[in-house]
């Protein structure tokens, strides 16, 4: 009766762990969390499966959905397109599902000024030294690659001041657990719009 579905954004430097967490967290609660998929202008790499890691749609179908309003947010990041589309979130919700929104900061931002009620997680490395070790120990990304989110870092952190709450990733299990507390907590806020008073008293 008092309960709300909740919108959790995540977003964090590459290699903190975002997408870890967030496949952890849908595991553990399959009926209650669902991950939004992206859509996408970059090419599939070795290993991902289309309509799972990712919408892959080239930049032109991109451009058009742009055009059409269709995104809920999106960004440009490493020269391609990453977007959230609102028919995707719309039909998880649906599921009477919370959402997680495993985003960039540039699109965090958007839906914070579209959403009051959002929820804006950022995942922190234990250290920038075992940043750079996960993202070796992942073999995904190429040298280069490594290095240019590694030049990111100092830039993206000066986003921290705009989310809700910080989850460093050190332990697995304990980075899960803190966000599944925040759920909590955040489901027991005082939320006028949810507070159904009206069906509780007819009972009395
Ligand atoms: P992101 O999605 O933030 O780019 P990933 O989830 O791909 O990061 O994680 C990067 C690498 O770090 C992966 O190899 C993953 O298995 C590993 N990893 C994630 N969380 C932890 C953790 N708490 N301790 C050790 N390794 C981790
Ligand atoms: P990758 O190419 O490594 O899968 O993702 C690159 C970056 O794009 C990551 O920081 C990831 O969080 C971000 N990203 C993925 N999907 C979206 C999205 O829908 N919107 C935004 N703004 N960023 C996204």
């Amino acid at each position: 009766m008092f309960e709300r579905n909740l919108l959790l954004v995540i977003s964090g430097p590459s290699g903190a762990g975002k997408g870890t967490i967030c496949k952890a967290l849908v595991d553990k609660h399959p009926e209650s969390m669902q991950c939004s998929l992206s859509a996408t202008s970059r090419e599939v790499r070795p290993g991902e499966i289309p309509d799972k890691t990712y919408y892959y749609i080239g930049k032109e179908k991109f451009l058009s959905k742009i055009e059409k309003d269709q995104f809920l947010e999106y960004a440009e990041v490493y020269g391609n397109y990453y977007g959230t589309l609102k028919d995707e979130v719309q039909r998880l919700f649906s599921l009477k599902a919370d959402v997680i929104l495993e985003i960039e900061m540039q699109g965090a931002l958007q839906i914070r000024e579209k959403s009051k009620e959002a929820i804006l997680i950022f995942i922190m490395p234990p250290s920038f030294k075992e940043l750079r070790a996960r993202l070796l120990r992942r073999k995904r990304d190429c040298e280069e690659d490594i290095q240019n989110r590694l030049d990111k870092v100092a830039s993206e952190l000066k986003y921290i001041k705009d989310y809700d709450y910080i989850v460093v990733n050190d332990k697995l299990e304990d980075a899960v657990s803190k966000i599944e507390s925040i759920i909590v907590a955040e489901k027991c806020r005082m939320d006028e719009k949810t507070l159904d008073i009206e069906t509780f008293i007819k009972d009395i």
